[in-house]
């Protein structure tokens, strides 16, 4: 779970009417951020970094778990407060916690506008109506709106890795997971704005694009004017590919049961689409997937895993992992725990169950290990990540890779930090080198989570 503020100073115009977009959640978020402040700056809206110099605020909300809601319930008192200093401020709830709450959110009276997922076109429009001193609400879910057009006014802060969103909605109703709901049925996006969209960002310096969708593996693009005209993930992969051997390609997320050998065989054919699969497994135990609706087993997931070692020798593989699930006994609880370790996973998502309500977990399945046990479980899981990302880590003591430089390390301006192809964190000395470049760097030492070397001229 990630809490990203905007960073981009506010513009000097005085004249222009100022927004602070706050974002919670998932990386499509911040990327439907960006979308949002696209929609704005026409109607003259420019971005601020703080609430007390903006004229809208906004929120961009996240209900995959309990806990993110509440703390945008916590930012709601606090935006109340603000409002009652300074008349003619205006608040705006976005995102999947509007669609999912809808008049309920209205009702606060901090807000102004509610607006789901699909209706951030109508921004401007639901701003323009509260001139009587109403509030605003629009969570229609769309079939069809991509943003397709739009061209995200990027808000990330190395000017150097950047995100793409490729589709929408997801189709998937695994039974824990409140996305299906808030954000409607899975859509496409048209695969030239994608490109298009790649080619700017090269074109203004980025070196590096992260597709995104909820289910990637799923992409599939019909020409609603040519329904012969299809394009699929692997497709897709290889267009943004072939524009510049110097632009990274990655993507989030896999699903275990719909990635397909195209796309590892696309992935190996370019250097350039990095070596990294995010594969979330959720739980080792197949009655536990079962009841998640995940559509695949714990053999068929590692068959998957198999294969992916197969044709990417050199892939990392990262996952997700809920622990106490419903009806998850101590058994089901080792299985994740051996999972984990027979895959080797770099890195991992880990979080306890928390159930959301009217999905299909909550509406049919007692939340029944005791938090107690949730929390421990979890702990064990923590505690085995460690491990196996030391583990990994290790094996790489070294090797030569090439990173992508991204900014300076945490400690110190004399150490540059990036990433390589299969997503580590590499820290090594700065020598002349600057953000955006290529580095080859030799690994020397490690921790779980930092590969630390020095370059190498190859
Ligand atoms: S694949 Fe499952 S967990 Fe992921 S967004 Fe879709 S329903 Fe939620």
């Amino acid at each position: 779970m990630t809490n990203k503020y905007c960073s981009v100073k506010p513009a000097l115009n005085a004249g222009l009417r100022q927004v602070f977009i706050e974002t919670y959640g998932c990386q499509m978020n911040v990327n439907d951020s960006e979308v949002v402040l696209s929609i704005l700056q026409p109607h003259g809206y420019s971005l601020c970094n703080s609430i007390k110099e903006a004229d809208l605020i906004l929120i961009n909300t996240c209900s995959i778990r309990d806990n993110a809601e509440q703390r945008i319930w916590g930012r709601l008192d606090i935006f109340r407060l603000e409002k009652k200093k300074r008349k003619g401020v205006v608040v705006g709830i976005l995102g999947c916690m509007a669609e999912r709450l809808k008049e309920d959110l209205l009702n606060h009276t901090a807000v102004d506008i509610v607006a789901g997922p699909d209706s951030y076109r109508e921004l401007p429009q639901l701003i323009a109506s509260l001139t009587g001193g109403g509030k605003q609400i629009n969570t229609i879910l769309s079939q069809e709106e991509t943003y397709a057009d739009i061209s995200p006014v990027r808000m990330d802060k190395n000017g150097v890795s950047s995100y793409i969103s490729i589709m929408r909605g997801c189709n998937n109703m695994c039974t824990y997971c409140v996305v299906p709901y808030v954000r409607g049925a899975e859509r496409s996006r048209d695969p030239k704005s994608i490109v298009k969209e790649a080619e700017e960002l090269f074109g203004n310096g980025y070196r590096e694009v992260t597709l995104l969708g909820q289910n990637v593996d799923s992409y599939n693009w019909v020409n609603p004017e040519n329904p012969t005209e299809k394009t699929d993930f692997a497709r897709l992969l290889e267009m943004v590919a072939l524009i510049d051997p110097k632009l990274r390609v990655r993507f989030s997320t896999s699903h275990p049961k719909d990635m397909g050998d195209s796309v590892l065989y696309t992935m190996a054919m370019y250097p350039n689409i990095c070596k990294h699969v995010h594969l979330p497994v959720q739980s080792g135990s197949d009655a536990v997937l079962a009841k998640m609706n995940r559509k695949y087993t714990r053999e068929s997931y590692l068959r998957r895993v198999a294969k992916i070692r197969e044709v990417l020798p050199d892939c990392s593989i990262s996952t997700d992992i809920i622990t106490g699930f419903c009806g998850e006994s101590e058994e089901d609880h080792l299985e994740t725990l051996s999972i984990m370790r027979e895959v080797g996973y770099y890195t991992a998502y880990m979080f306890q169950y928390s159930e959301r309500p009217n999905t299909k977990a909550a509406r049919h399945y007692p939340d029944d290990v005791p938090a107690e046990v949730k929390s421990r479980r979890l702990s064990e899981v923590i505690q085995v990540h460690g491990e196996i990302s030391l583990a990994s880590n290790q094996k790489d003591l070294g090797k030569v890779f090439e990173v992508l430089v991204e900014g300076y390390s945490k400690r110190s301006k004399a150490e540059l930090t990036g990433r390589s192809s299969q997503n580590k964190v590499v820290v090594f000395p700065a020598g002349n080198h600057k953000v955006g470049d290529y580095v080859n760097v030799k690994i020397e030492r490690c921790t779980p989570a930092t590969l630390i070397g020095t370059e190498i001229i190859k």
